[in-house]
């Protein structure tokens, strides 16, 4: 039997961090291996249009960047298959992920599998996600919603943080929340209850996003718990900001997560972590920043790791 075929990388994800490690991996001559799951391009590829990110002074589809990075990593010679790891072996050398059709091994890996947010579920939210109203980045679509009502959903660090945020553009940001108290953190909480143009909804929870028909939203359905009554908040924007879930779980038992299902990094660093030679990037290991363009930073410092840990270990 012929031995299996050995990669010098393999990089897991095809979002801001896994694209641009594999154009710095490519372009220092280690023709990387890039698996790519369900979602190729990732959270980018479900955003209009993106006006922050550098270089861009005209704001740029975050579908096309992400079909620019990924032809940016190929001209050096990354090369693409799509498969599912389901699980890892960092206990051997070479490496082993487990995909459901085959077991790919490398002498070095970069996991890039970014975080999917969390997602309420109720009618019209799937179908006006994405450039028609729906949106889980203020940050990323906060702009476009200049002199506009709209709706931040949850009661965390992160819906307070998004609605302050939109403050800045938005006429009027409802705060709906299914309890009566914020959960994030106090100084969070009072900067947000205390905003003049926040307007907390209280012990609500959503009921469906209205304007499928016209294609964008036109209101949010909510219903209080304690007392049943149900009323239609004017928005034009749903912010859903009810947490992430980072796509850890094939690597969760070889590797160091925190409670909330992160990578936890080793030595005051972001990108490495317990396992020589194997190193994370991007939202899979970032709950704090979560921009494209730090995702990028990160998965450039993951492939100048890697390289130099293959040339330090003649692989
Ligand atoms: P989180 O703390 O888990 O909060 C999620 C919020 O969404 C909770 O208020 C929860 O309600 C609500 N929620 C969950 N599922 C829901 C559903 N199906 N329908 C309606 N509401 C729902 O998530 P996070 O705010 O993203 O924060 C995650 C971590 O990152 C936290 O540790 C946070 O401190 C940190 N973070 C820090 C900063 C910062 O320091 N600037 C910014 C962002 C995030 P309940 O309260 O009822 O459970």
């Amino acid at each position: 039997m012929s031995s299996p075929t050995v990669e010098n990388i393999v990089i897991v994800g095809t979002g801001c961090a896994g694209l641009t490690a594999a154009i710095y991996t490519a372009r220092a001559n280690l023709a990387p291996l890039v698996i790519e799951g369900s979602l190729p391009g990732g959270q980018l590829t479900t955003t209009s249009e993106v006006e922050n990110f550098p270089g861009f002074p005209e704001g740029v589809d975050g579908f096309q960047l992400m079909d620019n990075l990924r032809k940016q990593a190929a001209k050096f010679g990354a090369r693409f298959e799509q498969a599912q790891v389901q699980s890892v072996d960092f206990t051997v050398s070479p490496r082993k992920l487990i995909c459901a059709d085959r077991t790919i091994f490398a002498k070095s890996v970069i996991i890039a599998t970014g975080a999917s947010p969390r997602m309420t579920g109720i009618p019209g939210e799937k179908e006006l996600y994405g450039g028609k109203g729906v949106t889980t980045c203020a940050t990323c679509d906060g702009a476009f919603y200049r002199n506009l009502e709209v709706a931040v959903i949850g009661g965390g660090d992160s819906a307070a943080e998004e609605a302050l945020f939109l403050t800045r553009f938005a006429s009027k940001v409802y705060l709906v929340h299914r309890r009566d108290a914020l959960r994030a953190s106090k100084i969070m909480a009072d900067r947000a209850t205390s905003h003049p143009k926040i307007q907390p909804v209280w012990d609500s929870v959503p009921v469906s996003v209205e304007g499928i028909d016209q294609g964008a939203v036109n209101g949010l359905k909510v219903k209080n718990r304690k007392t049943g009554a149900g009323s239609v908040l004017p928005v034009k924007g749903v912010f859903v900001a009810i947490g992430h879930v980072p796509n850890t779980a094939p690597f969760a038992t070889a590797l160091d997560v925190d409670e909330n299902g992160y990578f936890r990094p080793i030595d005051g660093s972001q990108i490495r972590i317990k396992v020589p030679g194997v190193y994370v990037a991007g939202d899979c290991a970032d709950h704090v920043y979560r921009q494209a363009v730090t995702a990028a930073g990160m998965g450039c410092q993951a492939a100048i790791e890697a390289e130099r840990w293959l040339a330090e270990h003649q692989a």
